[in-house]
This record gives structure tokens, sequence and C-alpha cells, in this order.
């Protein structure tokens, strides 16, 4: 093990074939996080109420959704998808987008999401080099990847990523290893309460509620990242990058769609994550 490993930190090249094929396989299971998510909340929703309302009854008899079970099958003819259709990417491009049984066309947004989880990796891999602060950095890329996607669809941050996004976060900065202790527990607070001020005050003069506690806890998370003095970098990056994105969505699409803020911020953390400190430099002309 710590020859391969050592093979690894002295072989960029075996490294980035490695994260990039590994990560392949992550954006695949990215995906069905993405889908399956929602439903499993929407699941649990629905027996919660049954019971709060109805204590009494019997539980609604369904079968249980979980990231394992069931199986993946196509949407339309319920055909189980076998391993072979089911390789990054490869499996898409054969199948030439259609399912093998029915020929129901299968989203483009699976190669898309395997092929951004693979180059971002890289991208990871290429910033931090062979450290401990990649194999991390790794694993806050996809945890944003599926958060990105699902508040995208959903307008839903779920609870069981960004609180754990945060407690990870405080955990590995224990050591010290992206920014200080202090730093991470402040970083954790700050951008917990900045946006939450925002929304309050917001609130107060529309009426309105522009955000959700969804928003809050990723940019807490993101805080605990990478500290306090990051915070307004991400903030200001993700009005940047909604700006951006929000024209391209008006061109594709016609009709308004709720608007999420969840994949401004998860972007702009990752782009302050990366380039946080060479931005700040010189943006204040160091
Ligand atoms: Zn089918």
């Amino acid at each position: 093990m710590q020859e391969f490993l050592d093979y690894l930190i002295n072989t960029p090249t075996a490294l980035y074939l490695i994260v990039g094929l590994l990560s392949l396989c992550i954006g695949s299971f990215l995906n069905v996080v993405i889908y399956r998510t929602p439903k499993m909340m929407e699941q649990e929703w629905r027996s919660d109420c049954q019971f709060l309302l109805h204590p009494e009854q019997p539980m609604i008899d369904e079968t249980k959704i979980t990231l394992s079970k069931p199986n993946s099958t196509c949407p339309k003819c319920q055909s189980p998808i076998r391993w072979y259709q089911n390789i990054p990417v490869i499996s898409w491009l054969i199948l030439r987008g259609q399912c093998g049984s029915c020929q129901n066309p299968i989203s483009i947004r699976y190669p898309f999401i395997e092929l951004l989880t693979a180059v971002s990796s890289l991208v990871v891999v290429a910033v931090f080099g062979p450290t401990l602060q990649m194999l991390f950095g790794l694993l806050l890329t996809w945890i944003l990847i599926a958060l990105t996607f699902i508040d995208f669809d959903t307008q839903l941050l779920p609870d069981r990523y960004t609180l754990t996004l945060a407690a990870l976060g405080l955990g590995i900065n224990s050591y010290a290893i992206y920014t200080s202790p202090t730093a991470a527990i402040w970083g954790y607070i700050i951008g917990f309460l900045c946006l939450w001020i925002v929304y309050y005050l917001f609130k107060i003069i529309t009426g309105k509620e522009g955000m959700g506690y969804g928003d809050f806890k990723l940019l807490a998370a993101l805080g605990a990242w990478m500290g306090p003095l990051m915070l307004p970098l991400i903030v200001l990056l993700s009005s940047m990058v909604g700006a951006i994105i929000g024209i391209i969505l008006l061109k594709i699409r016609k009709e308004n769609q709720p608007f999420a803020f969840g994949p401004y911020i998860a972007i702009a953390g990752w782009i302050a994550f990366l380039w946080g400190e060479q931005i700040m430099k010189i943006y204040l002309g160091q």
C-alpha cells in the first residue's frame, strides 16, 4: 500500500489517471444521489405526515428507497439497467442516449454530471497536487456537485449533506488542514449568521422569503472549510455566478423557473476554495 501511494505521489500521470477514472464512477454515483435523495426525503415526509395525522392507521406500505436499493431501472419500461449499461459516459455513448430495451431517451445530464465530476476532480488534483488537501478537496467537490444539482432540481439543500459537509470541515480543520481550528469555527458561525441577517432584513422590507435555511447551512459549511475571511469573496462571487448562469438559463428556457440560490453559493465556494487566496491578492492589489 505504501509503495502504491509513493508511486502515485511520484508519478503525476498515474495520479491523474486514477483520480480521473475514480471520479467518473463517483459521478455515476452522484447521479443516483441527485435523483434519489429528493425521492427519499419525500417518502420520509409522507410517512411522518401519515404517522402524525393518523397514528392509529397502519403505515402505507411502500418499498423504501435508499441510495443502494432498489436497483436502477429504466423509468419508462422498468427493465433493469445491467452493469455494462452503467459504465460512466461510455455506456451512454454506445446506447446513443437511449434505453437498451425501449429506446426511451436517457438524459444527456447523466454523462454530463459524470464528466463534470471527473474534470472538476482533475482540477483539484492540479491545484493541490498529491496532498491531504487534495484528498479532502475531492470530497468537498463531490458533495458540492450533489448539492448543486439537488437544489437546482428541487430548491432543497438536504440537511443530511449540508450538515455533514459542515461537520467534515470543522473536523478536518481541527488539524488545520485548510485554516486554523478557530477560523473554522468562526467561519461556520459567521457563514450562517450573515445570510440569516440578509434573509430577515429582506423579509422585513419586502415581506417575501428570498432564501432558505439550507442556504445558511451551506454557507456555514463553506465557512467551516475555509474560515471567515473567504466569506465576503464567496458571497460576491455567488452573485456574479448567479448573474451569468441566470442569463444563460433565461436564454435556454423561456418559462420562469423557481429561483434557487444554493447552486451559486456552491459554485462560488468551490472557486474560492481553489483560487480564493490568489483572487483576494489580486483584488487587494498585493
Ligand atoms: Zn426502457
